[in-house]
């Protein structure tokens, strides 16, 4: 029987050098300009432990946007905002197959309802229920969300990463407009299209998405002996969510080799969550066909192995 590993920074130290490599199988996302300016090579991790232990190594100061791993977010605010019922009654829940940008099942399939909340029709109509008076109001909230749980007051959306996503958005635009044609999406359309853009677009770096995994994995607490700041009910849907649908079209394989929640985006960036564990961020810009850091998911993949974390294997 292999001995137990401790996580420690020479052990994440290497699992980071053995992972390296693995960008090379990757590409950057260039179908947003201002994506493809990242570096492929890089790769960072950063841990926050329950206990309160924080280990980074490899280049955790790399700024990226959120992406995708907005969409975990946003659903929480929802959540928060309308509660569990009206927001399913939108949205569904189910795993899909197809990429995360798909338009096909909305015509469809669920009455029009996008399957979940991490594909892109699902997190537009997400947006579009987040509660507040203009989208500059909704989108503070989505803001100071992310503030408490990172702890990070710094947090600031990213202008050219934003105008890019903007200008470059027709494939959301027509999801956006068919869900307002179906009754989906029943606020008006080209706000709730400039928050998800906007979500999209916020600057992170491993540390906070590690904070994030840790407020996760404490349910909605900021250390396991405060109190609750978001509806551990909300954070146990989310987290369910990402198990199931997380990680785009490579959910499954995803679910059975590393075996906890996650939320990939196509920046490269991983948010990760061992339940009443820890948190774990990661960046790899170089991304897989399918939108997941190539190099990130090997990682992931080492630590749940090494670290026995996959919750259905312990
Ligand atoms: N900017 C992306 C979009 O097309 C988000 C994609 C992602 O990270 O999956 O909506």
């Amino acid at each position: 029987v292999e001995k137990v590993r401790k996580l420690t920074t020479e052990y994440l130290e290497r699992v980071l050098t053995n992972s390296r490599p693995y960008s090379a199988q990757g590409k950057v996302a260039d179908y947003i300009p201002e994506l493809s300016k990242a570096n492929p090579q890089a790769l960072g991790i950063t841990i926050a432990t329950c206990d309160g232990q924080v280990i980074a190594v490899g280049e955790c100061d790399t700024k990226f946007t959120l992406q995708s791993i907005s969409k975990v977010i946003s659903l929480i605010r929802a959540l928060e905002d309308c509660g569990e019922e009206a927001v399913f009654q939108k949205v569904g829940m189910e795993p899909t197959g197809d990429p995360f940008n798909s338009i096909i099942r909305l015509e469809a399939l669920n009455h029009h309802k996008p399957l979940n909340p991490m594909i892109n029709a699902g997190a537009i109509a997400v947006a579009s229920m987040i509660k507040g008076k203009n989208v500059e109001e909704r989108f503070q909230g989505i803001l100071s969300l992310l503030k408490t749980m990172t702890g990070n007051p710094k947090l600031t959306m990213n202008e050219e990463v934003y105008q890019s996503e903007k200008k470059t958005g027709d494939r959301n635009r027509s999801l956006a407009y068919f869900m307002k044609s179906t009754g989906i999406i029943e606020t008006d359309v080209e706000e709730a299209l400039d928050l998800y853009f906007r979500f999209n677009s916020i600057n992170v770096q491993c540390s906070d998405l590690a904070k994030i995994g840790c407020f996760f994995a404490n349910q909605g607490k900021l250390s396991n002996k405060q109190e609750e700041l978001v509806s551990a009910d909300h954070i146990g849907i989310a987290k369910t969510i990402m198990l199931t649908s997380g990680m785009y079209n490579a959910s499954g394989e995803f679910a059975i080799h590393v075996g906890f929640p996650a939320k990939s985006g196509v920046s490269g960036g991983i948010l990760a969550s061992v339940p009443g564990q820890m948190g774990i961020g990661v960046i790899g810009p170089a991304i897989d066909e399918k939108g997941n850091s190539v190099a990130g998911v090997h990682v992931l993949k080492t630590l749940s192995k090494d670290l026995f974390l996959n919750m259905f294997r312990t």
